[in-house]
């Protein structure tokens, strides 16, 4: 599927680390689909959401947590 490459920036696109082109590629990517990254984004995002629940400096957006659940609730909706 030749998205492995992309494993490694979910978790600086969630805490809005990532921009330029790799931000486009990655979320383009997340809204044809992909059931790999979105299962692997979601993992992301829970783990950086937990960390972010410390005082660390590593806090998410709380904006891109909401839209990333968004878009990920409406990819992964289950064709009834
Ligand atoms: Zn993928």
């Amino acid at each position: 599927m030749g998205c492995q490459h992309l494993e490694e920036l979910y978790e600086l696109w969630l805490l809005g680390a990532l921009s330029g082109q790799g931000s486009v590629d990655l979320r383009d990517h997340l809204a044809r689909g992909c059931p790999h990254c979105l299962a692997r984004v979601r993992e992301a995002a829970e783990t950086i959401y937990l960390l972010g629940r410390s005082p660390k400096p590593a806090r998410p957006h709380p904006r891109v947590k909401t839209e990333l659940l968004r878009q990920i609730s409406r990819q992964a909706a289950p064709n009834r």
